[in-house]
């Protein structure tokens, strides 16, 4: 596996984005890949200059877009970049340039409540008493326990839920101490990278991230190319010591962390 330590090899891998950027994407996961993972997500930052070459190659390449399982309005808020795309709540949602309103995916089409609406007859007060915290991400529905007064009862409670939920429809996914609830099928980042492919006629992309889902992501590229909808496709893996073991494998090429892909996207740049 090359390990793209230099700005110089890093252009050479990037020569099809660079030969014709109108025609390439550049696609990025953010959190452990433009901006450091740090202790609690709400204090994530873009550093500034991952932000200004974005700008710089949203000018340049014919899209540049985020892919997140934040909300799609609060990845553009951490990015802070105009003019290009943002797919978030894993897959679900796109904020396009210029829209003011998300995108929904068009598989949750009459059931964008379900999540909601599930966890409404459950009562908000009763799932606080039994200690979980509702995060409301739109169709996804989020449980919180961390810092409950009894984390393992109430861990106990999301489980009974989840079982329900899947029961009616919804997928149930886990993350640390917390439950997601989101209509079942549609999105995943596989669905964000397809989304955003489609939007014009490219022929080339590159899609940088760190973690499980962005295997997805790697995935849906590969097929894009093998199915002839793309010459040229670069899967980029930001490693880390909490890197997913399978990540290197199923990486083109690999960089260290946060700053070895903003290396990469310097190099697209330059
Ligand atoms: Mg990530």
């Amino acid at each position: 596996m090359p390990q793209v330590s230099a700005a110089e090899t890093a252009a050479e891998a990037l020569a099809p984005l660079r030969a014709d950027p109108e025609r390439a994407a550049v696609l990025t996961d953010i959190d452990g890949t433009l901006a450091p993972i740090v202790e609690r997500p709400e204090l994530a930052a873009v550093p500034d200059g991952a932000r200004a070459v974005l700008a710089e190659l949203s000018g340049r390449f014919g899209i540049v877009g985020c892919v997140s399982g934040r909300r799609a309005a609060e990845a553009r808020d951490l990015v802070g970049v105009e003019g290009i795309a943002y797919a978030g709540n894993h897959g679900l949602e796109l904020l396009l340039p210029g829209d003011s309103e998300p995108r929904l995916d068009p598989s949750l089409e009459g059931r964008e409540g379900a999540a909601s609406d599930y966890l409404e007859q459950l009562d908000a007060e009763a799932l606080l008493a039994g200690g979980l915290r509702v995060e409301d991400k739109g169709p996804i529905q989020a449980l919180h326990w961390r810092g409950a007064g009894d984390e393992q009862a109430a861990a106990a409670r999301a489980r009974e839920i989840a079982a329900e939920a899947g029961k009616r429809g919804l997928e149930p996914r886990w993350g640390r101490k917390v439950l997601e609830l989101r209509p079942a099928g549609g999105g995943g980042k596989d669905a964000a990278v397809g989304a955003l492919i489609g939007i014009g006629k490219f022929t080339a992309a590159i899609y940088g991230g760190d973690d499980r889902t962005d295997l997805d992501a790697f995935a849906r590229l590969r097929r894009l190319r093998d199915e002839g909808h793309l010459e040229a496709a670069i899967c980029v893996g930001v490693v880390s010591d909490e890197a997913p073991a399978d990540l290197e494998e199923e990486s083109d090429l690999t960089v260290e962390g946060p700053p070895g892909w903003l290396a990469v996207l310097r190099a697209l740049a330059g």
